[in-house]
């Protein structure tokens, strides 16, 4: 059988017996689900029991590459990785089973060319090790020099050294010692699974997976994707003023959507806009990409010397420079470059760091809760936390174990005291916040919709930009290939909420998300309409061979997104909680303004009943049970889930 676009295997890797089989990929499979995070659901739901702990040698790690990864369409190096995640989205401690998405330099495409679609990896090796995955083979090495002597950047570099061009995924010391908000770092460039994956990789003992290949990804049609990404680049070029320099474009989103609220804005743009870094920061892309979010920033000289993050957009630096009130670009990066190196993520950590020392301040937290230690609000005290965190020593032990757990020892609850900050639900704070952005789709998804919490991505549109005109989020919602019914519900003016339906929007524009997320392709360029949505089966018809249209690739979109509930409904989670982060309710004084969570337009404040109103609308979108957030029968029917 040819497979045109994927690679045709799945690999699986026993790290306990040291085994290895590979399996055909059933192509009726790649139909279904296409790829990427909808075969990885598949897998997890068939693979993981329910009620099994994180740090079980049974709960795999399974990675994707989807069937445009690898090929020459912009933005097509995204993998995924499924697991039951570490961190506790629960008082009880339940966590969820969830799919991190990251860009890659090279590891998606090695593992394509190394012959594997899918890779899962279940077992607890006896000592350190790292897989090396290899043409048609995999290899479990020992990474005795590696394990609790390299950071993550050390790692991959002495792993390229040694095997030339390959693509990296790599722990640090904070998933090593197993802390809860630790994550996976891959090719230098991109986080993976900020909510555990790296201590769910540390408790397997696996220090890194390393991919090389050199088979090639045969494409169906390689003359009809060169005319398609012909015209994806005539779209491109047609937005120059929006890509011709995309860091700047996304500061002047971020200046109005991530605003901390600590500083006057023109302070911040002054302090930290893109044009204000002299001479030490430099875009950084994933492979194949024309855009180019990331940021390479290093220190040559002086105190901070050899600091550097590579990881991530440098909207991070912006945000956590003015959320811990650092006025100098250095010390911002000097404490990324850390949290980047030692794979722990720098959202949840930057936000706890902020909570702590603010409460210290206040005489909240007193000098017999740190065991004498005092702290402030500055770099010395903030490295010193992020490292107490990271090795897990004194207290730092119990904050490495989540909100809940920091909570207690605090003695208050963070999802309603920690007002300062973006807010937290299921667990995780939310990487974006809503009282300065308005609750758009965006927000929406993130902070109540999402089985994963504060981190999905999955309501990114254009309505990710403050403001635009009804009309052209018409347009674009029916490019999205929504019916017309849908359409009137959606346009419907909610006096819960304002011109148009952001509840029942959202359900559509995350099955729209889904597809990339099954392609692997970088939700930036959908959603920003660089590949326009008639373009997408197009795409995917000239790679696999495999002829599609809009409606069935949503309709995948949709049963990967469904499967991705259900598998979260089988480890007990319902609508109670689907709830939202209270701190949005609690207006945020700020020097230019009082941030208060709004409609997108502005015009109408949200309360707490307009979000269960919201919630009642989304799930009736999604045609799942109102009571119970469980999606019906008739809807697992529909999308050939039931079985
Ligand atoms: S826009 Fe950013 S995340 Fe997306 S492919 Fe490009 S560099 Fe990677």
């Amino acid at each position: 059988m040819n497979y045109y676009g994927y690679a045709g295997n799945i690999l699986y890797v026993d790290l306990t017996n040291k085994t290895f089989k590979t399996e055909p990929l059933n192509q009726d499979l790649a139909k279904k689900f296409l790829g990427g995070w909808g075969i990885n659901f598949k897998l997890a739901f068939d693979l993981l029991k329910p009620d099994t702990d994180p740090f079980s040698p049974d709960n795999p790690v399974i990675l994707g590459a989807g069937p445009l990864v690898g090929t020459s369409v912009p933005g097509s190096a995204k993998i995924c990785a499924t697991a039951k995640f570490s961190l506790p989205a629960a008082a009880d401690g339940r966590s969820y089973i969830t799919s991190a998405i990251s860009g890659s330099r090279r590891f998606g495409k090695m593992m394509k060319m190394a012959g594997f679609d899918h890779v899962v990896i279940t077992g607890k090796a006896d000592r350190p090790v790292y897989l090396k995955i290899s043409d048609g083979s995999a290899e479990i090495c020992d990474a005795g020099d590696l394990w609790g002597k390299r950071d993550i950047y050390a790692t991959t570099d002495a792993l390229m050294e040694k095997y030339g061009k390959c693509g990296v995924v790599a722990i640090g010391r904070a998933g090593e010692n197993l802390c809860r908000f630790s994550m996976a770092v891959t090719d230098k460039k991109s986080t993976l699974g900020r909510a555990g994956l790296g201590a769910v990789m540390g408790s397997k003992n696996l220090k890194a997976i390393v991919a090389r290949g050199s088979k090639d990804i045969p494409i169906a049609d390689s003359t009809a994707l060169k005319n398609l990404n012909r015209l994806i680049k005539d779209q491109f070029d047609a937005r120059k003023d929006m890509t011709g320099e995309f860091n700047k474009t996304i500061w002047g989103v971020i200046l109005e959507n991530m605003n901390p609220g600590v500083w006057r804005k023109c302070d911040w743009d002054q302090l930290y806009g893109p044009n204000k870094w002299p001479g030490f920061r430099k875009d950084n892309a994933c492979n194949s990409c024309w855009l180019a979010c990331g940021s390479a920033m290093k220190i040559k000289a002086g105190k901070f010397s050899g600091a550097q993050s590579q990881t991530g957009p440098y909207l991070w630096a912006g945000v956590i420079g003015q959320k811990l009130e650092l006025f100098d670009h250095e010390e911002t990066v000097s404490l990324l470059s850390l949290m980047n190196k030692e794979g722990i993520c720098v959202v949840t950590t930057s936000s706890m760091v902020d909570w702590i020392t603010r409460r210290y301040t206040e005489g909240v937290i007193t000098n017999e809760k740190t065991g004498g230690v005092a702290l402030s609000r500055d770099l010395e005290c903030y490295t010193a936390l992020v490292e107490k965190i990271i090795s897990r020593s004194g207290f730092g032990d119990t904050l490495a174990k989540g909100w809940f757990e920091a909570s207690k020892w605090v003695g208050k609850d963070a999802e309603t005291d920690y007002v300062e900050g973006s807010g937290i639900t299921k667990g995780t704070d939310c990487i974006y916040p809503a009282r300065a952005a308005k609750l758009d789709p965006m927000r929406f998804t993130m902070g109540i919709s999402s089985p994963r919490g504060g981190h999905s991505c999955m309501g990114s549109f254009i309505t990710s930009s403050p403001l635009v005109p009804l009309d052209f989020i018409k347009m674009s919602t029916l490019a999205m290939g929504v019916p017309e019914d849908a359409m009137d519900r959606i346009f419907t003016p909610a006096d819960y909420y304002g011109p148009f339906n952001v509840a029942r929007l959202t359900r559509h524009i995350e099955d729209y998300n889904s597809i990339s997320n099954c392609l692997g392709l970088c939700l930036f360029y959908p959603s920003l309409q660089l590949i326009s949505s008639e373009l997408l089966p197009q795409l995917y018809s000239a790679v696999t061979g495999i002829q599609v249209n809009l409606q069935e690739l949503k309709t995948a979109g949709e049963r990967a997104y469904n499967l991705y509930k259900l598998l979260n409904t089988r480890e007990g989670f319902t609508r109670s909680d689907d709830s939202f982060p209270k701190a949005w309710l609690s207006p945020l004084v700020t020097p230019d303004d009082i941030q208060i969570l709004t409609d997108y337009y502005r015009m109408h404040i949200i309360t707490e009943d307009d979000i269960s109103k919201l919630l009642d609308d989304y799930y009736d979108e999604r045609s799942w049970d109102i009571t119970t957030g469980i999606p019906t029968e008739k809807k697992t029917d529909q999308l050939g889930l039931t079985d």
